[in-house]
């Protein structure tokens, strides 16, 4: 990317706490590019609607107008927005995620010290998860059949499609459509395994349901180490080639085979079942780096992550198209309506996105200086209520003195 000293960068307030968060996360990322660059470099913030400021503005939760800067500026931030509730709107992120098709959700996950875990050693975790961002049930195809369009359905699903006519198929059933493509497998995978690479991680796990939904996770599984195998030759080896190996057992000792590729700086691709991730991340957070999958088990996953380092408060997240370069960094959680207002909102997720969007700009001195101060603000356990509670002899601060505690570190 080709980014002036000044970018210009679209930002939503969001709803509920967006409009908390918003101005103390921008302050911390102002005052850390300052220490880094002085007056050479500076981000121009540049507000744009979405949500329940835009459907009173323009009455339209998502203007044209925002998608259109999105695209012209290449890189912004968003904070949370409300799903509408009727109006035939699923959810707005959606929404954006699919009209610029941000197909990475990007979501880092590390420990701060000092912040509850309910793990024993938190501080071995490092994990950055890949969700794929714009197919599987989101897609948003679901329908009931209806009494009198269930027999036509079963016929269908029978005579044209191959289903087997054993099929329990009961009267009034409900349907989703889970599209799962290659192309989107594909681009997926290549992004993590470029990441893995460029930030010298030692694996990527996919994570599937291939074992039940052959033809759609099980698909996901067979094109990643298909596209593993074949694009990046010398610089990963698969657990389907271990595999292979210790098939033809005699020739080759697979272990060694591991090892070795461990050693010579390979990555190593391997695949959980979804249900075995989630209780292995718990177990043995060390087995597992870049994960890669797809998007509701991205979703479940990156919940379960994040309260393993402090919760969704805590956890930054970025939405990204690697070829057209359209990224959108966000804050993980949402509007949270209850303590909207009250100065109770815990900043850092947003803070953090605009750390991950720093790096992202290559600037990334300026985002070593937010990273550190939060360090040294957890340390010290300052911090808002979500972890106040939880966290002895640690002191309560409100969003806004949080964010100045961080601004007076970076200095
Ligand atoms: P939520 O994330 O808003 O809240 C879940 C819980 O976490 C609540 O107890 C809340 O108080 C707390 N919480 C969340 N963020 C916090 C923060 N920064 N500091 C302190 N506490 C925090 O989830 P929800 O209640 O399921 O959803 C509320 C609304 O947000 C819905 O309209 C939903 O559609 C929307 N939402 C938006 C996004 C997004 O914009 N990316 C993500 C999730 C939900």
């Amino acid at each position: 990317l080709k980014i002036p000293n000044q970018p210009i960068i679209p930002f939503i307030v969001g709803d509920g706490i967006g409009r908390d968060i918003s101005k103390p996360a921008q302050r911390v990322l102002d005052a850390a590019v300052e220490k880094a660059y002085g007056s050479s470099r500076k981000l121009v913030w540049k507000e744009v609607l979405a949500g329940e400021k835009a459907f009173k503005a323009t009455g339209q939760h998502l203007p044209d107008e925002t998608i259109a800067s999105f695209k012209e500026y290449l890189v912004g931030i968003k904070g949370p927005l409300e799903t509408p509730v009727g109006g035939g709107i699923r959810s707005l992120n959606v929404a954006l995620r699919q009209t610029l098709d941000l197909y990475v959700c990007l979501r880092p996950v590390r420990w701060f010290k000092g912040v509850p875990s309910p793990i024993r050693y938190p501080s071995m975790v490092d994990m950055h998860i890949f969700r794929e961002n714009t197919e599987d049930i989101y897609a948003g195809i679901e329908f009931m059949t209806g009494e009198e369009n269930t027999t036509r359905f079963r016929d269908f699903l029978v005579q044209e499609m191959g289903v087997s006519s054993e099929i329990r198929f009961p009267e009034s059933s409900s349907f989703g459509v889970k599209p799962i493509s290659k192309e989107g497998s594909e681009r997926l995978v290549r992004a993590a395994i470029h990441y893995a690479i460029k930030r010298n991680l030692p694996s990527v796990t996919l994570v599937h349901k291939g074992n039940i939904m052959k033809f759609t996770e099980g698909a996901f599984k067979t094109w990643s180490y298909d596209l593993a195998e074949s694009e990046f030759t010398n610089q990963v080896f698969t657990w389907r080639q271990y595999q292979q190996i210790e098939q033809d057992k005699g020739q080759l000792d697979a272990q060694k085979a591991l090892e070795e590729a461990k050693k010579s700086g390979k990555v190593v691709v391997q695949d959980v079942i979804t249900d075995a991730f989630l209780q292995d991340s718990l177990l043995h957070p060390f087995n597992h780096s870049v994960i890669a999958t797809m998007n509701l088990n991205g979703d479940y996953i990156s919940d379960q992550l994040a309260a393993m380092v402090g919760g969704i408060g805590i956890s930054p997240g970025a939405n990204i198209n690697y070829q057209s370069g359209y990224a959108i960094f966000e804050a993980t959680h949402g509007t949270a309506p209850t303590i909207a207002g009250t100065g109770k909102a815990n900043p850092s997720s947003l803070i953090l996105s605009g750390v991950m969007m720093l790096e992202y700009l290559g600037w990334d001195e300026a985002a070593e200086h937010v990273f550190d101060a939060m360090e040294h603000t957890f340390a010290k356990r300052r911090v808002t209520s979500d972890l106040h509670a939880m966290m002895e002899s640690s002191t309560l601060m409100s969003t806004a003195e949080f964010a100045d505690e961080i601004i007076r570190n970076i200095h």
